[in-house]
């Protein structure tokens, strides 16, 4: 059997990522773009998506989601394969390629882009202990489908952008949408809060979750919360929960990689290569004088790194044209 062998793995589909799998594909690359979350955009597409952005060049005002909008545009002239859900775990040398282990299987690559950011994002979960059989069905921390929630009745728990614009999202097609919350301010953007208040959502604060059942008979969960300040408990029956209480990621798969690592951030030459032979890094997970964590930096070092690995791969293809000369 032949092996499946990318030209270049590009590991974490945040911006930089996913711009850096697009200019690889166009410099001709057969790529494939890992994800540990279900869907890509890493930071401005979770942790700031209703966000304006005015430094990223030609993009002034921008959300953080349009960004992401913007960046997964496709060109069937420049395509590349993605795989979300997909963290990659570990990557060995072997022979010509690198064997790349990740929770969805393993893949072969003749080079890597790490561009995993600050490391995988996870979510924040709830503290106290609950039958896991009920995630992925009654309790989600992400929207995978908002079809999912139609005719519901569905409990929205957190008080950020994320929860208020879900809970809006979702009570355009659920049967009642209620939203809690442990105080009584949201975190979310003003005119999301007016809406909010203007729509049917069914606002519950300030309250704290603190059980979950799953009661067979009607296959409701049962959402016990306590009232902040008081020994108060209520209940809540619905089909559906969704957790939005924020991100969070680490830096432990990096530390395993045999990377040089100056902190948590990976070190880098002028041509965004590490000390390992044919992996480069990129955007926020790299360090080098005078770095900055900035979007338009990141997709210049993607570029880098693509143009060293093609020097490298392919030297004979190594030859720099500008897009407007090669495509029109
Ligand atoms: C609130 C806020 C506002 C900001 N505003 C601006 C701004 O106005 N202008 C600006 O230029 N910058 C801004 N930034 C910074 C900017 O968002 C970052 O510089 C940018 O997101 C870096 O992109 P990245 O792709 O390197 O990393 P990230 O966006 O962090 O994406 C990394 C991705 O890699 C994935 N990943 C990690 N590990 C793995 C793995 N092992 N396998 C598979 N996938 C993995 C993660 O899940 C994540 O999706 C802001 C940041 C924040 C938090």
């Amino acid at each position: 059997m032949t092996k499946n062998i990318f030209d270049i793995a590009i590991v974490g589909g945040g911006p930089i990522g996913i711009f850096t799998a697009f200019y690889a594909a166009m410099r001709n690359l057969k790529t494939i773009l890992f994800e540990s979350m279900p869907t890509l955009g890493g930071q401005p597409n979770t942790l700031y998506a209703q966000k304006k952005i005015y430094d990223v060049a030609g993009n002034f005002g921008i959300s953080g989601e349009d960004l992401t909008k913007n960046l997964l545009i496709k060109d069937q002239r420049f395509n590349y394969e993605t795989q979300v859900a997909t963290t990659v775990q570990h990557f060995t040398k072997v022979d010509d390629y690198y064997q790349i282990e990740t929770n969805n299987g393993t893949f072969a690559a003749r080079a890597l882009v790490i561009t995993i950011g600050n490391g995988p994002f996870q979510p924040r979960k709830l503290t106290f202990a609950y039958d896991p059989s009920i995630e992925g069905k009654q309790l989600n921390y992400f929207v995978q489908d908002l079809q999912d929630y139609k005719g519901c009745d569905v409990l929205v728990a957190g008080g950020g952008d994320t929860a208020v614009d879900w809970a809006l999202e979702i009570s355009k097609i659920a049967h009642q949408t209620y939203l809690l919350h442990r105080r009584d301010q949201f975190r979310a953007l003003e005119s999301s809060v007016t809406n909010l208040q203007q729509s049917p959502v069914q606002i519950l604060t300030p309250n704290i979750i603190t059980h979950l059942e799953l009661d067979p008979q009607s296959d409701k969960l049962v959402v016990t919360y306590k009232i902040v300040g008081t020994d108060q408990t209520a209940q809540i029956n619905v089909d559906k929960l969704l957790v939005n209480y924020g991100m969070t990621n680490n830096s432990r798969l990096l530390r395993q990689w045999g990377l040089q690592l100056q902190g948590p951030l990976i070190s880098v030459d002028s041509k965004m290569q590490t000390n390992l032979a044919s992996v480069y890094a990129a955007g926020d997970a790299v360090t080098y004088t005078g770095k900055q964590k900035l979007i338009t930096l990141g997709f210049a070092e993607g570029m880098l790194a693509i143009n060293s690995a093609i020097q490298q791969l392919y030297p004979e293809k190594s030859h720099f044209g500008h897009s407007s000369s090669l495509f029109n």
